[in-house]
């Protein structure tokens, strides 16, 4: 069968050679009508998040049977028009949450221990002072928890056995036993505003998360807080960040994802904030987890082609 890897990175294309020597891998985003052209021959489509794999596509490439997405999400492949085709779609649900986890901290600790601010006096300057660069400890704070799937749980062990916080979540979903496990305590969302010194988003982008962090529960919170985020930019309305970061009732915002990942100069206020620490939308992307993503999208390729049952299959027959 013809097989094509789209979006793999130089770094990884031995990953991709060593199961399927005779694929054909292409690297960086290509536009739609890029992918129709290159693809004609394709029967299996292996690609990530940016290639946009919409009707067109989909109706334009006569010999596709499987698509492959090495991620969690799979709203870039238009299911209907895929469903219509007979076109077997599966995901990776699963590469690695630990990852995620402790970009957390990476973030949270770069933030609150000022760490780009220390290295630029360093570097930059070349001032060996530590003066005027006091942090905020972990140990013995409230961190509070919205969401506790797979990374809001690892967040949770984390913070709570390796840090010694005391660690409040809230999930629509509660799990006690989930909780005796990762050592958290679940509480009512409004305590969670209320209690926590630093708040970390786990949620999932749904309509009722949709701007949740706003002026109303910012209001709720202990002056000083810090909000990390690194679910989806639209569960933060970011001019009411803003708001907050100015008003120093927020006094650090850690963000892997924004409102505007498209445009970053839509972004522009928080750009300019010393305590912000924004990182691209990079909290998946480490050894760990890329090996994973691979292994298991080259897993359902393989188990595919020999007629065998799809265990990540987000629809198909
Ligand atoms: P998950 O599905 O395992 O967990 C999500 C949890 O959120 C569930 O327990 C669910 O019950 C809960 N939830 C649903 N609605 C809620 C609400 N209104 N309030 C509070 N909790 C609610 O997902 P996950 O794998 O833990 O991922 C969490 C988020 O992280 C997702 O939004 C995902 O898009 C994002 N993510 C980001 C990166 C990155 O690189 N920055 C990578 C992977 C995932």
């Amino acid at each position: 069968m013809k097989i094509t890897f789209l979006e793999v990175e130089d770094e990884d294309k031995n990953k991709v050679q060593k199961v399927f020597s005779k694929a054909k891998i292409l690297s960086g985003v290509l536009p739609e009508d890029e992918i129709i052209e290159k693809c004609q021959d394709t029967e299996i489509l292996c690609v990530f998040i940016y290639s946009q794999i919409s009707q067109k596509v989909i109706k334009s490439l006569p010999k596709l049977k499987l698509i492959v997405t090495r991620s969690v999400g799979y709203d870039h492949i238009d299911l209907k028009a895929a469903k219509e085709k007979g076109l077997i779609i599966c995901n990776v649900p699963d590469y690695g949450s630990h990852v995620i986890a402790e970009h957390v901290f990476a973030l949270l600790l770069s933030g609150i221990r000022r760490i780009s601010e220390g290295e630029e006096r360093v570097e930059k300057e070349h001032k060996f002072e530590f003066q005027g660069l006091r942090g905020i400890a972990l140990k013995g704070k409230t961190l509070g928890i919205i969401g506790t799937g797979k990374i809001g749980r690892n967040v949770a062990r984390m913070a709570s056995l390796g840090f010694l916080m005391d660690v409040v979540a809230y999930d629509p979903f509660p799990d006690e036993d989930l909780a005796r496990e990762n050592h958290f305590e679940y509480v009512k969302q409004d305590e969670i505003w209320q209690k926590s010194d630093i708040i970390s988003l786990h949620c999932p982008l749904l309509p009722e998360t949709h701007h949740l962090v706003s002026n109303k529960v910012i209001d709720k919170m202990k002056k000083g807080v810090v909000i990390i985020n690194t679910s989806r930019g639209g569960v933060v309305k970011t001019p009411d960040l803003v708001k907050g970061l100015k008003s120093e009732k927020i006094a650090y915002a850690v963000l892997d994802v924004l409102e505007h990942e498209k445009n970053i100069n839509d972004n522009k206020e928080l750009l300019e904030m010393s305590n912000v620490i924004i990182t691209p939308h990079v909290a998946f992307y480490a050894d760990d987890s890329m090996n994973r993503m691979y292994e298991e999208a080259l897993s359902s390729i393989e188990r595919f082609l020999k007629d065998e049952k799809l265990v990540h299959q987000v629809i198909g027959v």
